[in-house]
Order: structure tokens, then C-alpha cells, then sequence
């Protein structure tokens, strides 16, 4: 990463992993390795564990998020949550368009762009994820794919919204199977985001907005991953649920 422009976000997306006593376990286990972190640190819970992250972490430097939030304020929409809603607990963070949710619940670019314009109107820090499948890598379309992602899902925004939002590029393929991207195709797919989102906005939007890798980062690739200039920090699925490896990779980007 780039230190002058940026600080490193690494992000654990816990998925839909931890009863509420395991949850506040493995947060009092995270807060001695998050104490001196020179990153920003961020636990993504299920729903159900907002509330106890949210006390536990209180008096830390460790920031709760949550992992989807629907467009609309409220009304008809059976198990949806709103943003004021997450806000109203004390949330900070929300993963919107994570691929699972693209893959098994039907979520589309429209419906993450809506939902990024509902999270920015409440205030949340939006991790909006993008990424390719591997036959699009393979059909060499990986930077269509992703110049697609970012055109649609920042669709809409002004500058100054852009630069609040953090961009996780997560290829698909590498999503809880155990294979990274190496260092020099995560440093190559974050640069073009960037060069995305600079010729969406500016250039000084381009340099101040976070752009992380995810997809199987680990305590043993994390620092390869993050000397790379363009990655700014990792969204951390498997690994964020083991303190110890989640404590290495925020050591590896405190360096
Ligand atoms: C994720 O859930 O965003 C993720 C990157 O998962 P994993 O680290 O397990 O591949």
C-alpha cells in the first residue's frame, strides 16, 4: 500500500460463522493483537452479533461492521435489514455486493448501488466487493469485468461519496477455495480499479479511495499480498475466524 496516501483496512468477514459467546471470545482474542495495529481494524459479524461486537470492542481500536443492508428505510421487505437500522446499533462498516450474496441471493450491480446510496445516506463505511468469475479471467475479460463492477456499482455518487467507500477486489475463484491471487495479479487488478476510478471522478479521488484484496489471504501470503503498492489492506473470510492468523495478517499490514 501506498502509506501516504492511505491506511490499510483489514477487515474480517466472518460470515454466517459464531454464536454470541463464541463471538465475544474471539473478539477479546482479537484486542491484544489489534491493540497496537498501524491499520485500521474491522470485525464484519452476522447480524445477530452486532450488538455483543459492538459493546465488546467499546474502548478498542477495533470497528464493527456488518455484511449486506437493504436500499429502502423500511417497510415490506421480510428479512431485510436497513441502514439507519445497523447505524442505530452503533455499526460503523457494511460488505455490500460480496459475491456469495451475488451468487446464492440474487444480488445484482443495480441493487448494490442502491444499497451503497442507502449505507452513504446513514453514514456507514461501505465495503462494496467486486471481482471476477475464473472464466471471465480466463477469457481474458478480467478487466472488463471489473471497469463494468465500478461503472454500475459507483454509479451516481459524487467525489467526496467515492472516497468514503472502501473497494475489496475479491476474484471469485479465490473465495474460501484455498487459492490466492499472487501478489502481482492482486497489484495489477487493484491498479486498474484505481485507473477506474480516476477516470470516473479524479485523480485525487483515484489515490485517496481503499482498495483491498480478498480471496483466501492468509497469516502466510498476507505480507506478499500487502508490499504490493496498490493494495490497500485484505477482506479476510476463513482466516478472520482464527485469532492468531488474524493477528498476523494485521501485524503484516502494520509494517
Ligand atoms: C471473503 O469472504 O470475503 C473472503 C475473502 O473469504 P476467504 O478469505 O475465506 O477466501
Amino acid at each position: 500500500m501506498n502509506k501516504n496516501l492511505r491506511k490499510a483496512i483489514i477487515a474480517g468477514n466472518w460470515k454466517m460463522n459464531k454464536t454470541r459467546p463464541e463471538a465475544k471470545e474471539l473478539i477479546e482474542a482479537i484486542k491484544p493483537l489489534a491493540a497496537n495495529a498501524g491499520c485500521e481494524v474491522v470485525v464484519c459479524v452476522p447480524f445477530t452479533n452486532l450488538e455483543t461486537a459492538v459493546e465488546a470492542v467499546k474502548g478498542t481500536n477495533i470497528h464493527v461492521g456488518a455484511q449486506n443492508c437493504h436500499f429502502e428505510k423500511s417497510g415490506a421487505f421480510t428479512g431485510e435489514i436497513s441502514a439507519d437500522m445497523l447505524k442505530e446499533v452503533g455499526v460503523e462498516y457494511v460488505v455490500l455486493g460480496h459475491s456469495e450474496r451475488r451468487q446464492y441471493f440474487g444480488e445484482t450491480d443495480e441493487t448494490v448501488n442502491k444499497r451503497l446510496k442507502a449505507a452513504l445516506a446513514a453514514e456507514l463505511k461501505p465495503i462494496v466487493c467486486i471481482g471476477e468469475l475464473l472464466w471471465e479471467r480466463e477469457c481474458g475479460i478480467t478487466e472488463e469485468v471489473l471497469g463494468k463492477q465500478c461503472k454500475l456499482d459507483f454509479y451516481g455518487l459524487t467525489a467526496d461519496e467515492m472516497k468514503k467507500c472502501v473497494i475489496a477486489y475479491e476474484p471469485v475463484w479465490a473465495i474460501g477455495t484455498g487459492k490466492t491471487a499472487t501478489a502481482d495479479q492482486a497489484e495489477e487488478a487493484c491498479a486498474y480499479i484505481r485507473s477506474v476510478i480516476a477516470k470516473m471522478f479524479d485523480s485525487a479521488t483515484a489515490d485517496a479511495v481503499t482498495v483491498q484484496y480478498g480471496g483466501s489471504m492468509n497469516a502466510k501470503n498476507a505480507a506478499e499480498l500487502l508490499s504490493k503498492v496498490n493494495v490497500d489492506g485484505g477482506l479476510i473470510g476463513g482466516a478472520s475466524l482464527k485469532a492468531p492468523d488474524f493477528g498476523e495478517i494485521i501485524k503484516a499490514a502494520s509494517v
